[in-house]
């Protein structure tokens, strides 16, 4: 029998294309999402890439009763766990929204989980949890602190997570720290569809590109960095997506009886691993690639720094290849390349234009 998996937050950016990857990789997938930062088109998308139609529940993590209905109605091996508010600034203005749906939704969808005894969870965490880090490349071992809500409830989930599996070791909690995910799937049919002005780079690139922003405001230009910009660890989504799949295997492989005759399992505990490709790239670096492979001339201007940014962020993947046998393969050309297809083939993203 395949191994079947609830997929929160699986209509957003990242769930969508990690749920084609679950798909391709024999994994039968059920999405739950409350739609409030994406779309029922990206559930249709995903069905017409996959050639089947995708078993979509709107609900929200918060509501018990409605999560316990699909528990009951299905036998799932495992969770990954993508549901939540990711906006930094709006938390800042919103802590409550934030702690609310990102924390107390995940507790809500833990206390479910046990009631179902299903014990195998990937959580959606970040690299925001390192802050301002000492070292370069950043390892999981390296102190977390945060300055803001959104990663504040990052952070209070990975201790949750990491009570939860010292007061229980049938848990097996790994909390997939994501560096900068971008790009789009190669079909060009699923990408990033920021509901506003995007926050992020990538996207506010892509829009400048198509012709719905005016130019990019670099934010700050003497950093201590190659170019004076800041140097961040883009990651491919598709990889990304590739990464939840390798973890997935890895508690699969894990939580098998070793010894024939024995039903005792192997705790994998709490397990926080890097999703990143090791390598930093300056704001100017990947506006100069999008340049090159797209053919187009980002006009932009530096402006102030943005409060809270760091200068340097790029991950240490040894973890993750160690570990989980994965690590990213697609270059930034390639983000470039497929942002680009995604945005120009849907200049206002899901939206009808
Ligand atoms: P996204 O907003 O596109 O996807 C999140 C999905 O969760 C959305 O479809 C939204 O409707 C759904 N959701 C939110 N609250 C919910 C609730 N209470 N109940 C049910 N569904 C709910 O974001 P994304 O970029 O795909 O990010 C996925 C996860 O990865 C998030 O937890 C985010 O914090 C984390 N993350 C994202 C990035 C990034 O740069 N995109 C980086 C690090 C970590
Ligand atoms: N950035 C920028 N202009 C923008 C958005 C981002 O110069 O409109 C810079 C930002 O200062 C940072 C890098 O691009 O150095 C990545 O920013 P993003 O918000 O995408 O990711 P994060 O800072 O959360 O890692």
């Amino acid at each position: 029998m395949k191994n079947k998996i609830l997929v929160t937050g699986g209509t957003g950016y990242i769930g969508s294309h990690t749920c084609i990857a679950l798909h391709e990789a024999g994994y039968d997938i059920v999405v739950y999402d409350n739609l409030s930062n994406s779309s029922r088109e990206a559930v249709n998308r995903v069905s017409t890439l996959i050639g089947q139609t995708i078993e979509f529940i709107e609900g929200d993590i918060r509501d018990v009763e409605t999560l316990r209905q699909v528990f009951s109605t299905h036998q799932f091996f495992g969770v990954i766990h993508f549901a939540g508010l990711k906006a930094v600034g709006e938390s800042v203005a919103k802590p409550l929204l934030y702690y609310d749906n990102n924390v107390s939704g995940t507790i809500t969808l833990l206390e479910v989980m046990a009631e179902y005894a299903v014990k195998n969870l990937v959580f959606s965490s970040s690299a925001t949890v390192y802050g301002n880090p000492e070292n370069l490349p950043i390892n999981e071992e390296s102190p977390r602190s945060c300055t803001n809500p959104y990663g504040q409830s990052k952070i209070a989930v990975e201790h949750i997570l990491e009570d939860l599996a010292v007061s229980d070791d049938s848990w097996n909690l790994v909390a997939l720290r994501y560096f900068n995910p971008v790009g789009a799937h190669s079909s060009g049919q699923i990408g990033e569809d920021p509901n506003d002005i995007p926050n992020n780079l990538m996207p506010y690139i892509s829009q400048v590109a198509v012709g719905k922003l005016e130019k990019l405001n670099v934010f700050g230009n003497d950093y201590p960095t190659i170019d004076g910009t800041g140097v961040r660890d883009f990651i491919h989504v598709t990889d990304l997506a590739q990464g939840h799949v390798a973890a997935l295997n890895y508690l699969d492989k894990q939580t098998r009886p070793k010894e024939s005759g024995t039903t005792k399992l192997n705790s994998v505990g709490f397990l926080p691993i890097n999703l990143g490709t090791g390598k930093g790239t300056s704001v100017l670096e990947l506006v100069n690639a999008f340049n090159e492979v797209t053919g187009r001339d980002i006009p932009y201007q530096f402006t102030e720094r943005r409060a809270g940014d760091i200068a340097s962020c790029y991950a240490s993947a040894d973890k993750a290849k160690t570990l989980l046998g994965w690590q990213a393969e697609l270059s930034v050309n390639d983000m470039c390349k497929d942002t680009w297809h995604w945005q120009s083939m849907n200049p206002s993203g899901y939206k009808v234009s």
